[in-house]
């Protein structure tokens, strides 16, 4: 059996479509393996959003194609949106490279690497010297309906939770993102798929979901509301229905379509939790015209306040992006004004990182990095303080934890995360992993909470 090696970057839907890429390999007789050393074939999944990324990814690839161990036949692959937005240029970075596969191609990887496989493993047999020549493969196209391909789930043994992909691609085009460009146009799958897909996880032990999109809250955005109701909501409401389902949650919503009949989802729908990730990008006005963010910060605030209004033990974390092309140091204050006055329960700071053919890449006013990283530092100083005094405060206080496995840093203890998706370690045996337990919370570090089982 062939094994195969997956290494992710990036968001929660790389980490979605590498599971269904991964699926497709076991469905075809390959074993996974987590010790790229002995794998037949290696594949990365990679991330375009800041340079970084891709950075990480390119280097992680040329040490692997490099190593001198490596067995001639192992097949290479570049998958996600670095392959969608560099297409056969990384041919030219990385001769040893087989493949370069986008983002709308993901259910044909296992395909095209079992037949360079098998017709390498043909041809070593005849001629050791193995000529690799001519078996490279780059698809990038788009392909109708490629969003309903991401469906499928490992085994879920041992799992709480699951992330579920409802729609894929991003029409927003914010001056700074290169996703409508690696994703493609809006999609969305139909909801009663989304619904097979859920009762099928639950079925097999899972308690919470996790819907994915890149504006959430646009599922279905082309069918009409039905009594004042998005598809989204409505679809809310159909999970909120599935016996054995204990947890929902959705990531990342936008403002553009954050309406009435989604705040009010949080009064009358008991399994959606009470976190929200809300990237609200800067708290000037002036910077997000520039980011082309459809929005004023009053509106997000208000949206903030009127969702608390709806849930009031409601967390809210966000995205900001530090060192926007143009950023003054007023425009930056005002982020952290709007920082202090929302509260966040905690938030990814992410300093401005220029992506290819986006407008704010040509836009005058880049920032000499000294100055995004000071901002970033100072930010992430804010954002820490708060969040370490909210968590102190749920010190005594009783909480619903989702026990979801060993600790990572304790394999002796547990982990499990409350409805406002905070990380609870407790002491307890396996019995307790996939289940619901009261926990009283003895201790917070700063970002980890501690807790024992409440006596019932
Ligand atoms: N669709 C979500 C939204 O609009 O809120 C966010 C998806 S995006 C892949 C994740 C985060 O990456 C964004 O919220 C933004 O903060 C950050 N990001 C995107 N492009 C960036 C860039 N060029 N430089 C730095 N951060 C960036
Ligand atoms: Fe990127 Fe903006 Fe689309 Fe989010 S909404 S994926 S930040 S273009």
């Amino acid at each position: 059996m062939p094994k195969v090696f997956i290494k992710t970057y990036g968001c929660q839907m790389n980490e979605r479509d590498s599971e269904q890429v991964a699926t497709m390999f076991i469905d075809g007789g390959y074993t996974m393996t987590d010790r790229e050393h002995e794998a037949d074939v290696i594949l990365i999944n990679t991330c375009s959003v800041r340079e970084k990324a891709e950075l990480k990814a390119l280097g992680k690839m040329g040490l692997l194609t490099r190593r001198p161990e490596a067995k001639p036949h192992v097949v290479y692959g570049f998958m996600g949106c670095m392959a969608q937005s560099k297409g056969d240029e990384l041919f030219r970075a990385l001769p040893r490279l087989d493949l370069v596969i986008g983002t709308q191609k993901y259910h044909h990887i296992f395909r095209y690497v079992d037949d360079i496989l098998r017709k390498r493993l043909e041809r070593r047999m005849d001629d050791l010297s193995l000529s690799l020549a001519g078996s490279s493969v780059c698809d990038t196209d788009e392909e109708t309906g490629s969003q309903n391909a991401i469906r499928d789930h490992l085994a879920q043994t041992g799992h709480s939770s699951a992330f579920v992909s409802i729609m894929q691609g991003c029409e927003m085009r914010c001056s700074y993102c290169i996703v409508p460009s690696t994703r493609g146009a809006e999609r969305s799958r139909p909801m009663q798929d989304i619904i097979d897909e859920v009762e099928s996880l639950v079925r097999q032990g899972i308690k919470e979901v996790t819907l994915l999109g890149q504006i959430v809250n646009r599922y279905g955005k082309d069918e009409h509301a039905v009594d004042g109701k998005s598809a989204f909501v409505r679809l809310l409401e159909q999970l909120n229905g599935i016996d054995g389902l204990e947890r929902i949650r959705f990531t990342s919503p936008h403002p553009i379509g954050f309406r009435e009949d989604l705040v009010n989802a949080y009064r009358y729908l008991p399994k959606l939790c009470s976190h929200i990730h809300f990237p609200m990008q800067s708290g000037s006005d002036r910077i997000l015209k520039l980011m082309r963010r459809p929005y004023k910060n009053e509106k997000y605030i208000s949206l903030c306040e009127s969702m608390r209004e709806a849930r009031p033990d409601l967390a809210i974390t966000t995205d900001i992006i530090v060192g926007f092309p143009g950023e003054t140091e007023e425009d930056y204050l005002e982020t952290k004004r709007a920082v202090e006055r929302i509260g966040f329960d905690n938030a990814f700071i992410f300093q401005y990182s220029p992506r290819k053919d986006t407008p704010a890449a040509a836009m005058d006013g880049q920032l000499p990095q000294s100055v995004k990283e000071a901002r970033n530092q100072d930010l992430l100083a804010t954002v820490n303080a708060i969040a370490i005094e909210k968590n102190a405060a749920l010190v005594g206080t009783e909480q619903l934890i989702l026990v979801e496995g060993p600790s990572k840093t304790n394999a002796d203890r547990l982990s499990g995360r409350t409805p406002q998706n905070k990380p609870v370690i407790i002491e307890g045996g396996s019995e307790l992993i996939g289940k619901i337990v009261p926990v009283r919370i003895t201790e917070s570090t700063g970002f980890t909470l501690y807790g024992e089982i409440a006596p019932c």
